[in-house]
């Protein structure tokens, strides 16, 4: 059964553009995933005192019958393949996928944590997902818009 999954796409080095649309480009060309739907492209400031640059961040969802554990490596993959390298948490980075949603999954292991921990705390995440599905979309139960209107931190958020 096709399941939907919610990504966050970024991209702090340049070009950043580029380095989305090659994830976008990847997702599709997946014989195992259906791209779904899309987020406009967001500037924001970096958060968690590492990464000096500015990112580019996106949402994106994809139909798929991979496992979750499975989706994370097919999309490691497509980090690596796109010069990701792993040295300092947070710090800047070519490109990330994290997966923010698993349709029908709560899953908390070694390797993933869904839904994804840090997004409800974030305007880089809940921005482009309300864009993408509607700030009436609800995670555990909490609609997207509230979420995002109840952010306090100064980090800053420009759709492109
Ligand atoms: P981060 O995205 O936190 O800046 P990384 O992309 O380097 O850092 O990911 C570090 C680890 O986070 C990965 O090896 C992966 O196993 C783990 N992880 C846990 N939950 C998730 C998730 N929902 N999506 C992607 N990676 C996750
Ligand atoms: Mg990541």
């Amino acid at each position: 059964m096709q399941r939907l999954a919610i990504l966050s796409l970024g991209s702090s080095v340049e070009p950043r553009r580029e380095y989305l649309e090659n994830a976008v480009t990847a997702l599709r060309l997946d014989p195992d995933m259906t791209l779904f739907g899309y987020s406009h492209i967001y500037e924001t400031t970096p958060v968690g005192g590492v990464a000096q640059n500015l990112f580019y961040n996106q949402c994106v969802s994809v139909l798929t019958e991979l496992e979750p554990h499975e989706l994370l490596h097919r999309l490691q993959k497509i980090e690596l393949d796109n010069g990701r390298t792993r040295d300092t948490h947070w710090a800047d980075r070519t490109l990330d996928i994290d997966i923010l949603i698993y349709e029908g999954h709560e899953i908390n292991d070694a390797e993933l944590t869904i839904p994804h921990p840090e997004m409800l705390k974030r305007k880089f995440v809940l921005a482009p997902l309300a864009d993408m599905m509607t700030p009436e979309y609800r995670i555990k139960g909490e609609p997207v818009g509230e979420l995002l209107a109840k952010i306090t931190s100064c980090e800053e958020v420009s759709a492109l």
